[in-house]
């Protein structure tokens, strides 16, 4: 309850209620004609006295009518008050000369007050910590910045972060604030096994005074030469993985109250994770670059190779040309037979090298487009392709809509896309059926598709059929042959020409469609009326 006073005009105390005697000022019977100053602070002759001084204004005020308030904190009483002083107005609103004071011990609700500014401010810091440490870039910014920043939260005379190596067995310090330059503890800074084994242990926050620790390690000597008395090492963890530490020295143990123990354990588990982060994203580019580099060193293998193959290969080809034409004689069936299995074979062997080179080539190469409609082209492929096909048990259609427009198109190209993919169904059509190659126009593209009955796509692998040399089951695309690279082929030429190529399949078993969509060209300028 507060303190409640009635005061004559010049401050002597008419009456009191009875918490002056419950705040151990003074009994309620004997505070007749005392000094109200007087009575709160028994013996207070300064001149400089907050309540003498408020009491002198606020009594002036009340004789004109005016209340005074003040909050303040009171240091004899060792409190903090809240004191209104209001003048007594009579029934007829005249002034009666006396005042009430009324007197609240507000302590507690300053303190939860100043509890929870000082809960915003770390907050604050601590945000402004995470956002400085979001946009560093390395692990040392990472943990200069956090050093940086708690200096404004924590009165710490020695503060530093160390990384643990990969392996856990080293720890050598990142970032260090320390107040003597010529220090042994800077950056660099390596810590025994010792040492590193104690810190892996203690996981929890545990201060330590140095002046208890009977054999001090040399960091911890290091410590006391710069002035830290006491000092708390937070292990740095992050998804499991022991980072490193983050220690802060202080020069009193006092400093490393429970308070700034949770401000240190959050900036830690930030810390932790950043710099986490960070070497995670170090490795992974890394790994990135080595990637790149066997990438390049493949193609550039594969470019050698199929050049290196070609010359020996236009050698075969060119005697057993000649020697089918009676260069070397005449021929006996069996060798005319013979001749010919080499010459099937050959040809096929250059058509795969042609196929590794084109795709090399494309990603160099200006390729040369003319405007044409794709009907004569889709007509003339399906005809020569038409007695394969049913030496395959398979059935040729194909459906063109009226009025297909023009494309733009380098003709070899196209004709190789359509070649490989009317390949792939019929390869992939071991029980026969029918292939349909289908083209039309809609919305600005022409679409042209080749669809068979044959074994189908499974659905994890319709993404991934383009990428160069993928296969969707090793043993069962062995029993077809092949090398999985016509379909980054046709995926390579398609995207030159500025048009997309896709898979759709219902399922193994259940025969797949390969749809290319170009954009629609204007005709050429001969064809225009
Ligand atoms: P490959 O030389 O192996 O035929 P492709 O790049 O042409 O190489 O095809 C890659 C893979 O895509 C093939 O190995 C096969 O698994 C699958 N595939 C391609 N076309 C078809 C199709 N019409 N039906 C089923 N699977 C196909």
């Amino acid at each position: 309850p507060e303190l409640v006073c009635l005061v004559e005009s010049q401050g002597n105390v008419i009456r009191v209620n009875r918490t002056v005697e419950a705040w151990g000022l003074a009994q309620v019977l004997d505070v007749r004609g005392r000094d109200f100053h007087d009575l709160l602070h028994p013996g207070c002759t300064s001149p400089d006295c907050y309540l003498r001084t408020f009491l002198q204004t606020a009594y002036g005020e009340a004789l004109r009518g005016r209340p005074s308030v003040l909050e303040a904190r009171d240091p004899l009483l060792q409190r903090y008050l809240s004191i209104c002083i209001r003048p007594v107005v009579d029934l007829h609103k005249d002034l009666a000369s006396t005042s009430v004071i009324v007197v609240q011990d507000i302590t507690e609700r300053k303190q939860a007050e100043v509890a929870l500014q000082r809960y915003a401010e770390r907050l604050a810091v601590i945000n402004e910590i995470s956002q400085a440490i979001l946009s560093a870039r390395s692990s040392r910014e990472i943990a200069q910045v956090a050093l940086d920043h708690l200096k404004r939260l924590i009165p710490y005379q020695l503060g530093f972060i160390a990384l643990a190596e990969q392996n856990g067995a080293v720890l050598s310090i990142l970032s260090i604030m320390v107040p003597h330059p010529t220090s042994v503890l800077r950056p660099g800074y390596t810590f025994s096994p010792r040492v590193l084994r104690g810190i892996r242990s203690n996981q929890s926050p545990n201060v330590i005074r140095l002046t208890d620790v009977p054999g001090l390690s040399e960091a911890e000597r290091e410590m006391m030469r710069v002035g830290a008395r006491a000092y708390v090492t937070i292990s740095l963890m992050a998804e499991g993985t022991f980072v490193g530490v983050f220690t802060l020295g202080t020069k009193d143990v006092k400093d490393l109250q429970q308070e700034y123990l949770d401000i240190a354990y959050e900036v830690a588990s930030l810390l932790a994770v950043a710099i986490r982060h960070t070497q995670l994203y170090e490795e992974l580019r890394h790994t990135n670059k080595e990637l790149e580099a066997a990438l390049r060193a493949r193609d550039e293998m594969i470019q050698n190779v199929s050049h290196e193959l070609c010359t020996p290969l236009t050698i075969i080809r060119g005697y057993t040309e000649l020697m089918q034409e009676g260069g070397a004689g005449e021929l006996t069936a069996a060798q005319k037979g013979m001749l010919a299995t080499i010459s099937t074979h050959s040809d096929r062997l250059l058509h795969m090298l042609n196929r590794l080179l084109t795709l090399q080539r494309l990603d160099s190469d200006v390729v040369e487009k003319v405007p044409f409609v794709p009907a004569a082209i889709l007509r003339r492929i399906v005809r020569a392709w038409r007695a394969t096909a049913e030496r395959a048990g398979i059935e040729l259609r194909l459906k063109i809509s009226d009025e297909l427009p023009y494309i733009l198109a380098n003709p070899d190209l196209f004709d190789q896309t359509m070649v490989n993919l009317l390949d792939n169904a019929i390869k992939f059509s071991p029980g026969g059926g029918t292939v349909t190659v289908r083209s039309w126009a809609n919305n600005g593209s022409v679409f042209i598709a080749v669809s068979d009955q044959g074994i189908g796509i499974p659905a994890h692998a319709l993404n991934h059929i383009f990428d160069r040399f993928y296969q969707v089951d090793g043993s069962m695309s062995r029993r077809f042959g092949g090398m999985g690279i016509g379909l980054a082929l046709c995926k390579k030429i398609v995207q030159i020409h500025g048009g997309r190529i896709w898979a759709s399949s219902p399922g193994e078993g259940k025969g797949s469609t390969f749809t290319i969509a170009l954009p629609v060209a204007a005709p050429p300028e001969d064809d225009v009326e």
